[in-house]
Order: structure tokens, then sequence, then C-alpha cells
């Protein structure tokens, strides 16, 4: 064996056992004592100034920031008075992830527990018609009882509970941590394995955070790679964009900081390999995907294109190449460097960016375009999980750009018999030349597509709640990606000077944690857990004392 064959070899069992104590829910092993001993709440007298910093906003404080939510709920269920609406909540909670059919169970045993006046735990502030609604649903054996209840419900906590809130020592807690949170990041927190692949601007490492154990992609940018080829706009662009965005169905940023050499950008890793690896290099005798798989992964796809979407982001890279599987084999798109947002008020943009043979028509032709430019590069790319080829070249054809623009200009697309009829309904409606015409999204959703047939069996709810098990699962003693050796190196940026300017734009990047991912890591690795700790009932634990 050659080194760089070595190399790899004991880079990828190293990660591979680092990978499986973590599947097995048994990081604390892999943690670096010093660095988690770092991981410290602060006295409440270091901290209580956030107070005025922090966004105040309900639906942010107690429901989206998850520590911010476990901490209400604790309060919630510690406070007599409010201690009922506080278990209605869970139980609603665990009846929205229930299986299919046990669904109706548990929405009997809710019916009878809050909505029936007689009930010791009857909540008066549900609405006649809404107890109506649902009672009779339950009837009727629906399911999803609970929305409108679900919004009477945090109204009601917004009014009776907030301000109590705010005042009790749960939120003295959550400052604790939001201090924390707001430390900053820097390179010694991070341990890097291996390489997974190599982008544009340097390589991206599978990484654990050190201090919790949890590993994630780190994607380097080499600073002085950067200044020479002008990436600066389109780095702090993808850093901007991948922070405001969350959704499982797009990798999330949960650290973006800086080191002497590069900008870092710290995301879900996904283990499984990218959809061009699993469509051609998987079975290389048999490639492309059967139908139901196509399926799958087109929907995963759909919902995070409509998350975008919903945020005004036009990603105009969609390509099965930068569709990652992770450990269980639900995918995510990656790769936001080519993505954009149109401001308030703008309906269109303009510009040259994708891949040759995926981009639209309308893009092609140098018109304005929105965002059903990424419907019709879902179109090609469902059609080359199916075809194991794209829709406007042949396997192994060499073409120049020119020509394959002209075919995607006033060319139609061939289907052979791989394709059910459903399946090229939908990547006939996809691959529309006209962007009016094409299916798409339309009034803030994919309604139209989510009700093609050719999504006929498939449960979105599920499927959103990320309950729907996949087709495929990746062998976790597999590394889904090249060799060490053939990922390639860079040459040194050589005679290149960074000044005072370049500082400020990488301390504009380097913003540190992620809040929602940050909070996110700190409750699943069970750090969260270790340092919310409150002492016997009744009493004032010494650090949230005066
Ligand atoms: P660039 O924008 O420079 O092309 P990418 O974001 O595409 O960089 O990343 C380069 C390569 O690194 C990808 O092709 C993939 O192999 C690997 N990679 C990127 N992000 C992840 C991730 N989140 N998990 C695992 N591997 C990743
Ligand atoms: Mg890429
Ligand atoms: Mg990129």
């Amino acid at each position: 064996m050659d080194i760089g064959g070595l190399e790899t070899v004991v880079a990828n069992s190293a990660y591979v056992a680092a990978r499986g104590s973590i599947d097995d829910g048994a990081v604390q092993n892999f943690r670096d004592k010093k660095m988690r001993a770092k991981l410290k709440l602060p006295h409440i007298t270091q901290c209580e100034h956030l107070k005025d910093q922090i966004d105040l906003d309900f639906s942010s404080l107690c429901l989206k920031q998850p520590v911010g939510q476990r901490l209400f709920q604790q309060f919630l269920e510690n406070t007599e008075e409010l201690k009922m609406v506080g278990d209605f909540w869970k139980d609603m909670e665990s009846y929205n992830v229930a299986e299919t059919n046990e669904r109706l169970q548990k929405a009997q045993k809710l019916v009878n527990k809050y909505y029936d006046s007689a009930s010791k735990h009857f909540c008066p502030f549900l609405e006649e018609k809404a107890i109506m609604r649902v009672k009779e649903d339950c009837k009727n054996g629906r399911t999803e009882l609970f929305k409108e209840s679900e919004q009477l419900l945090l109204k009601h906590l917004e009014e009776a509970a907030f301000e109590s809130y705010r005042n009790s020592l749960y939120f003295l807690r959550f400052l604790q941590f939001k201090w924390l949170e707001s430390q900053p990041v820097t390179e010694e927190w991070f341990l890097d394995f291996r390489v997974l692949g190599k982008g544009g601007f340097g390589e991206v490492w599978a990484s654990q955070m050190k201090a919790t154990g949890k590993m994630y992609a780190n994607k380097r940018l080499n600073k002085k790679r950067l200044k020479k080829r002008k990436g600066y706009e389109g780095a702090i662009v993808e850093k901007r964009i991948l922070a405001k965005v969350y959704s499982r169905f797009i990798v999330t940023l949960a650290y973006a900081y800086q080191s002497k050499t590069d900008l870092c950008l710290v995301m879900t890793i996904m283990n499984g390999g990218d959809l061009r690896y699993h469509i051609y290099n998987v079975d290389e005798k048999n490639p492309g995907f059967e139908e139901a798989r196509a399926c799958y992964y087109t929907a995963q796809i759909i919902c995070g294109l409509e998350h975008l979407h919903q945020y005004r982001i036009i990603y105009r890279d969609l390509k099965p190449e930068n569709v990652l599987l992770d450990d269980v084999g639900h995918v995510r798109i990656s790769d936001l460097g080519l993505a954009m947002e149109l401001k308030d008020g703008e309906e269109k943009t303009k510009g040259y960016a994708g891949t040759p043979g995926f981009m639209a028509p309308e893009l092609l032709k140098g018109e304005a375009y929105d965002w059903s430019v990424d419907y019709f590069t879902l179109g090609v790319t469902l059609y080359e999980m199916i075809a194991a080829k794209g829709p406007f070249r042949s396997r192994g054809e060499k073409v120049e750009n020119k020509e394959v623009t002209r075919r995607i200009l006033s060319d139609p697309v061939a289907y052979s018999e791989k394709f059910s009829s459903d399946c090229k309904a939908l990547c006939e409606g996809l691959l529309v030349k006209l962007p009016a015409e094409r299916l798409g999204f339309k009034d803030g959703e994919c309604r139209e597509l989510r009700n093609h047939p050719f999504f006929q069996n498939l449960n979105w709810g599920r499927l959103e709640a990320g309950l729907m098990d996949p087709p495929f699962v990746p062998d976790p003693k597999t590394v889904y990606a090249k060799d060490i050796g053939d990922v390639g190196a860079f040459s040194t940026v050589k005679g290149l000077v960074l000044d005072n300017k370049d500082k400020e734009f990488y301390d504009e990047f380097a913003t540190g944690n992620v809040p929602i991912p940050w909070q996110e890591e700190m409750i699943e690795t069970g750090i969260f857990g270790e340092l919310n700790v409150w002492g016997s009932k009744g009493t004032v634990p010494n650090d949230l004392r005066h």
C-alpha cells in the first residue's frame, strides 16, 4: 500500500470509530475534558446586562430557541397554576410526532383530558368552537387535530405566563446560557479528523467540537486564496444565508470562526456522500435509482427549496453533487455559495450563475429570473437520478457548453422506458422552458408540486418531521468520499499581504456561535442537562443568588 493509501486507512478508522461512538450516544467518552471544563455558566451578576441586549420576543425566546423553550417549559412545570397548561403543550407535541397508527388513540386521550368541561384538566382558554371542531374531527378519525388549539394555547401562554417567566429564576438561567453562547469561538475548540472533500478555496474536514464531542463538517476557506481570487463577497453571502435559514433539508451552520490562515464554516456533517456518487459510483454496472428512492430524495429537496424560497433566496446550483446524505439516509441541500437573496420589493435578478447542463433557459438567455430557475434544475436532477445521465447530454458525451445551451433552449427532452408516466409528467412540468408555465413555488408554497401524482403515496407531514424511513441507509463503516490522495492538494498562495481592511472583513465573517444550532448541540450532547442544576426545591442556586 502506498503512503497516501495508508494515510487514508488510518484517518478513516479514527473517523469511523469516533462516528460509531457518537451514534451510540457515548459522546462523553470522546470529549476533551479540558475543553469541556471551559463550558461553565457564569455567575448571574456577570450576565444580567444581557437582558437589555437580547430579543425579548415571546416566540424567539420561548419557542424558537431550544434552550429557551426547555427553560420555559421547566418554569411551567414548576409553577403550580401553570403546570396543567404545560402538560397540555407537551401532550400535543407528543401527538404531533406520533406514528400514524397511534395518533387516534392519543387524540382521544387528549380530548377526554383537556376538552371535557367536566374534567379537572379542562382548559378554559380553548374557544367553544375550537373545542367542538376537535371533538368532531376526533370522532371522524381525522389527524392533525390540534393545530388551532396549539395556537390558542401559545397565545394563552404569552398572556398568562410570559411576564412571570421573565421575572423567574429560569429566565436568569437562560441569560447564563446566552452569555456562554456569546463567548468567542477559536480554532482550539475543534479537532480535525479527515478530509471529506475539496472546495474552491480549501478543504472540508470532518471535525469534532472538542467540548461536546459532536461531529461537524468544517469548510475551510483559505484567506489568501480568497483574496487572490476575489472570493470575499461570495464567502460572506454564503455565510449570511446559511446562518439565516434553518431547515432539516438544508445543511445548518453552527459556527463561523477564523484561524490565522482560514475562515471556517462549521456545518451539519453529511457522512453518506453526495447523490452524484450514489447515482454513478456505488453500483457502477447499474447506475441510477429506483423510482421510490428518487421520489423520496426529490420530496426532501422540494422541502429545502421551499424553505429557501420562503426566505426569498434563490439557490441556483441544485445538482446531485450538492445534495448530501447523512448517517441515516436523509438528504440536505448544501453549498450555498451561488445563492442570492432578493431584497424586499425586488422581484427578479439577473446574472449568469450555475452549472452547465442544469441552468434554466431564461437564465441562459440573460433575462431577469426568480426562484423558478431552481425548479428547472430540480427537473434536471430528478431526471438524472432515474436515467443516470443528464437530459441534455448522452452518457460519457463530451459536448461544448455552447451546444448544451442550445439544447436546453430549443431541444425537447427524451424519456426512456425507465420513467413511469407520473415521473415523466413531473420532469416535463419542471423542465418547461417558459418559467411562467413551469411547476414550482406559488403563493408562498409548493402546493402544486406536493400534490403531483408522482408523490401520491408520500406522507409530507411525516417527511417534514423527519419521521419517514429513508429508502437507503448508508453503511456506517464505509466512508463515502474519495481517498485523501485523490482529493488533491492546493498550491500555496505567495506574495500576498493581508492588511487591516482584510482583517476587518474577517472579523465581520467570524461571528462565532449560531444560536439555534449551538443550543441544540448543548441539549443533544447532554451539556445542557449537566449545567442546568437546581438543587432542592424552594432554594436559589448559588450562581443565581445576588
Ligand atoms: P465549494 O463551494 O468550494 O465547492 P462545497 O461546499 O461544495 O465547496 O464543499 C466541497 C466538498 O466538501 C463537497 O463536494 C463535499 O464532498 C464536501 N462537503 C461539503 N460540505 C459537506 C458536509 N456538510 N458534510 C460532508 N461533506 C461535505
Ligand atoms: Mg461545491
Ligand atoms: Mg460553493
